[in-house]
């Protein structure tokens, strides 16, 4: 089972290596690691070099933080650039909706930005990693389509049934947190999905409650959420886990050695 969005560098680095060692002996295969500013992206591409069959890098700028100066922006680009063949996606990327009203950009500033950004998906031919919730996921899908964005992932989507069909409907995928195991919201939201753009994620170290209270986050959470979706569907969880990996695959153009 591969995590699909997960922060990495807001794990304690101290013991972080052995609890990958942990994840993949429990049957984690792989996590698609986010990245939230330069200095997150530097360390995405260092957990990487560290674990290049595991660690599927994406770098980017997490849209409820203030923007980036052009310096950094300058300089994330060229990274992108030297780094290019390491990376698997841009993200997290997307439009503040939790921090707006706190950051120190009005909405139009971070359009202007992430609309920049996309085009950088589509100079280096990545998919991209999105944080687009509420209102911000139409605004959010309008851009993708003017900018013929091919995969694009909407992580822990919450939007209205008609936006979610119309995300669904451009065959970008979307994903569900552990969440769908005690939230009646998130199980709607997974009926809504088309099995083959359903994705799952843990967004770590992000605390959950319900059944995971009071426990660190970690992808081995997935295991209840492939439970809980067979429950949901009436199907195998055999069924549901080979049809989220093959679609974590589509996604983020994973390569074929990167195997169940
Ligand atoms: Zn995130």
């Amino acid at each position: 089972m591969i995590d699909a969005h997960i922060h990495l560098d807001h794990y304690d680095s101290h013991n972080l290596y052995d609890e990958i060692e942990r994840w993949h002996e429990a049957g984690i295969t792989g996590v698609i690691a986010v990245s939230k500013d330069l200095p997150s992206s530097y360390q995405t591409l260092a957990l990487q070099q560290r674990f290049p069959d595991f660690v599927h890098a994406c770098i980017g700028f997490h849209p409820e933080y203030p923007l980036p100066g052009a310096r950094d922006f300058a300089e994330w680009r060229r990274l992108l650039q030297a780094e290019r063949a390491r990376i698997t996606a841009i993200g997290e990327i997307g439009l503040p909706h939790y921090e707006l009203a706190n950051l120190p950009d009005r909405l139009e500033d971070h359009l202007a930005f992430v609309s920049q950004i996309l085009d950088e998906a589509v100079a280096h031919g990545l998919p991209v990693a999105l944080h687009a919730v509420h209102d911000k996921a139409a605004l959010m899908l309008q851009l993708l389509q003017t900018k013929g964005i091919a995969e694009a992932h909407f992580h822990w989507l919450k939007a209205p049934p008609a936006v979610v069909r119309q995300i669904a409907a451009a065959g970008y995928y979307i994903s569900l947190t552990p969440e769908v195991c005690y939230r009646q919201r998130d199980q709607q939201l997974a009926r809504l999905v088309p099995a083959r753009q359903l994705l799952i994620e843990t967004d770590g170290p992000w605390r959950y409650d319900g059944p995971f209270s009071g426990q660190e986050t970690t992808p081995l959470f997935l295991q209840s959420v492939v439970q809980q979706l067979a429950a949901l569907f009436g199907t195998a969880e055999s069924t549901i886990r080979v049809q989220i990996i093959r679609n974590t695959h589509s996604c983020y153009r994973l390569e074929p050695r990167f195997t169940s």
